[in-house]
């Protein structure tokens, strides 16, 4: 059996997920694995990472697919018998023009983008090796303080996201129920908020507090350290191309995470920024005003569904210059990407 490192990317036929592959490409001791649900687009990115000088390996992987998941598992438990990097980069996003009913979105998004991810994590994890690294790509509205629905139910919610007894169970109840609300039209009086994406991105951050905690108390998994970040407001598909950044900007955080030295103190179960400062997902506050245009007037609307261009399309475009019809409530001032 192969007895290289190895480093997998979810999601990494194109967006952050690419970046990712070029940081890694050029950075990891061992072989890095681009893996997409799409055989083609993910042979096509890796002849991609050829043509810059960039050795990859191609393996299929889709994180909606249990048979995937598993085939996946197998392939890397056979060939390499561990697993030292993990990025969980993979989701969706629907845009704010989508006509699916709200209810499907939600089912769809939190099915794909949270309980997804934790079939990932559940197949892999017993394959991390000692000193692994783990990324999870949440979001800015991934964020506790997201948690904007009705008072006081949305009060309670958060408390209970953040308690550090949550168990995986209670947070998978907890995304089954926003699915329900989701469904008879109460999510918000329970305290949820409006936007399916951001609730999977809440999801997928309470979870890695949880799987934290899990690796600490677990003698099994040693030095094995996971995070969550916000990669930035990218130029990506998701953000219809209205993100400031770029890929390697947004993958820049992923990365560093995914490359921490070993029995390195901090970062471990936190949630950081793309500029890799480490902002507690409690308490906060997030960082702002937003500075990669220097103007505080920009922000990130945390209020309707869709994806990473809800900023742009309720409160101004990529260029800041502020829509005449945006509404002032939408649009929190001081919230930065
Ligand atoms: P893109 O939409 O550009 O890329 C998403 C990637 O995920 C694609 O490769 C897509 O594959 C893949 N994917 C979707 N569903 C599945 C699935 N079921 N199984 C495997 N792969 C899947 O998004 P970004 O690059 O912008 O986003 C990357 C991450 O960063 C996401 O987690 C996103 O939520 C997060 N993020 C992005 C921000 C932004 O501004 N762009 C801001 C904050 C967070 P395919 O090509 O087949 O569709």
């Amino acid at each position: 059996m192969a007895s290289s490192r190895i480093a997998v990317v979810t999601g990494a036929n194109k967006g952050i997920g690419f970046g990712i592959m070029k940081e890694l490409c050029a950075k990891f001791d061992g072989i890095v694995y681009l893996t997409a649900r799409d055989e083609e687009r993910g042979r096509a990115a890796v002849e991609k990472l050829a043509k810059l000088g960039l050795t990859a390996k191609f393996h299929q992987l889709d994180i909606d697919d249990e048979q995937s998941i598993k085939g996946f598992r197998d392939y890397i438990a056979n060939t390499y018998g561990g697993l030292d990097v993990l990025v969980n980069n993979a989701a969706i996003a629907y845009k704010n023009a989508a006509s699916e009913p709200f209810e499907e979105q939600a089912e769809n998004t939190i099915r794909v983008n949270f309980f997804g991810t934790l079939a990932v994590c559940h197949a892999l994890f017993p394959l991390l090796r000692p000193h692994a690294r783990v990324v999870t790509v949440s979001s800015s509205v991934g964020h506790l303080s997201k948690v904007s629905g009705d008072k006081p139910a949305a009060t309670a919610l958060r408390e209970k996201l953040a308690s550090p007894t949550l168990t995986e169970e209670e947070l998978c109840a907890l995304m089954n129920q926003y699915i329900e609300k989701a469904k008879d039209g109460t999510w918000k009086a329970a305290g949820w908020p409006s936007s399916t994406y951001d609730t999977s991105k809440i999801g997928v951050s309470a979870l890695t507090r949880i799987q934290h905690r899990a690796f600490e108390a677990d003698p099994k998994y040693e030095d094995v350290v996971i995070n969550h970040c916000h990669p930035g407001y990218v130029d990506t598909d998701m953000s219809s191309h209205m993100g400031p950044l770029t890929v390697e900007q947004g993958a820049a955080c992923p990365s560093y995470l995914a490359l921490l030295p070993p029995n390195i103190k901090e970062p471990r179960g936190q949630f950081l920024w793309h500029d890799k400062q480490v902002v507690d997902w409690v308490k906060g506050p997030l960082p702002g005003p937003l500075n990669w245009l220097g103007d505080s007037r920009r922000a990130w609307t945390t209020f309707s569904g869709g994806g990473e261009e809800r900023w742009e399309e309720q409160c101004g475009n990529a260029k800041g210059e502020r829509r005449s019809d945006a509404k002032g409530d939408q649009c929190t001032e001081a919230e930065g990407e």
